[in-house]
């Protein structure tokens, strides 16, 4: 039986890709400091401890894995990462996490090892122009991320990439673009935008109002969860040596994100744009290379992620806020 290491298996992708794993027929050992908030673990086995911790990095990879994938990060949405507050904070855990776990598969020769980055590495100087962003793999240098969280990606993508001509191991290097899906965290300052806004559309009243950071008419693209789980095994299980985008190419506005969202919820709401932390103007998936390379790339609808996201959302919120309700 062939047997995988998920290093962040409490959070949101990292239970996806579990269960993914598990479905696979794969022995799952999860590693998290936190166990998965709205689900039971699908590992057979799960660690729950700190891997900014080189002893607790040593006892997780206690023997062989055929496949690691390295997800465990200090992350969150725009009021997390943008405000400045948590950079030092950020940096330093996921970069120890980062260092921690790769040597210790150096130490135990373990070889294959997937690593999750993140658009946010990309410069901020081609995302200005909300219309037309450039995020093609080989736009990263000359390096100019718009926050700290981007840098460290950019240092741990060379990090694992210089382990792999070093020493011998086939690291892969995902960049995530805006992951979404059911079960992520939707409240407490660390959800991004989609579930924020399903969380805010559930619980407002129709014909009230919801608050906007910004404009609106900033621009991203979202995938949906399973899409970047199949991406990451592919990736992983491919040839290919660069980091490679895993994204979705449907770019919309902040504004139409809202909009596609109140149309699935029913709810007809005004938006309040009020100042707050924003990001880039711009962002979008590129999948040239990621089609070329594994001849796949991801082509679920926006919308039909946000479908299930906020069916799931709003049963979390009735479930909090409201128990006694049952409506549908
Ligand atoms: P998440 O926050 O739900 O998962 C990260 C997990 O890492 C959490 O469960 C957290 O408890 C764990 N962790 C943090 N510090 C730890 C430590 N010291 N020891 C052990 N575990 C620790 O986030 P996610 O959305 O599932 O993201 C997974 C990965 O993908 C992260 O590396 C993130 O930076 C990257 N990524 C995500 C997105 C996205 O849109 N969700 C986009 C780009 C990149």
């Amino acid at each position: 039986m062939k047997k995988a290491i998920v290093c962040g298996a409490g959070g949101f992708i990292g239970g996806h890709l579990v269960k993914r794993l598990k479905n696979e027929g794969f022995w799952v050992r999860g590693v998290d400091i936190k166990f998965p908030e709205y689900d039971e673990t699908a590992a057979d086995d799960f660690i729950q401890g700190d891997l900014r911790d080189l002893n607790l990095c040593h006892r997780a990879f206690d023997q062989n894995f055929d496949e690691v994938y390295q997800l465990a990060a200090d992350m969150g949405g725009a009021g997390f990462v943008f405000t400045g507050e948590n950079d030092a904070e950020i940096m330093h855990n996921s970069a120890t996490i980062n260092l921690n776990v790769l040597e210790t598969c150096r130490q135990r020769n373990i070889k294959n090892i997937f690593y999750s980055s993140s658009a946010c590495m990309y410069p901020e100087h081609n995302q200005m122009d909300p219309d037309n962003p450039l995020c093609s793999e080989d736009s990263a240098y000359p390096a100019n991320p718009d926050s700290e969280y981007g840098w460290e990606k950019l240092f741990s993508e060379r990090l694992y990439l210089a382990y792999g001509r070093n020493h011998g191991m086939n690291v892969r290097v995902g960049r995530y673009h805006n992951i979404f899906g059911t079960h992520g965290t939707w409240e407490g300052g660390r959800e991004k935008a989609p579930a924020a806004f399903c969380r805010k559309i559930a619980l407002a009243e129709d014909g009230g109002e919801i608050e906007m950071w910004g404009d609106g008419d900033q621009t991203r693209s979202f995938l949906y969860v399973d899409e970047c789980v199949e991406g990451s095994i592919r990736l992983m299980r491919s040839e290919w040596e660069g980091p490679v985008n895993i994204g979705s190419e449907e770019m919309v506005s902040i504004n139409d994100l809202a909009k596609m969202i109140m149309k699935i919820a029913g709810k007809n709401l005004s938006i309040n744009h009020i100042s707050g932390p924003l990001g880039v103007r711009g962002r979008n998936s590129d999948n040239k290379l990621i089609l070329e390379m594994l001849g796949w790339a991801p082509s679920g609808s926006l919308e039909n992620g946000l479908n299930k996201t906020y069916e799931w959302i709003n049963n979390e919120v009735k479930i909090k806020y409201n128990p006694l309700r049952n409506d549908s």
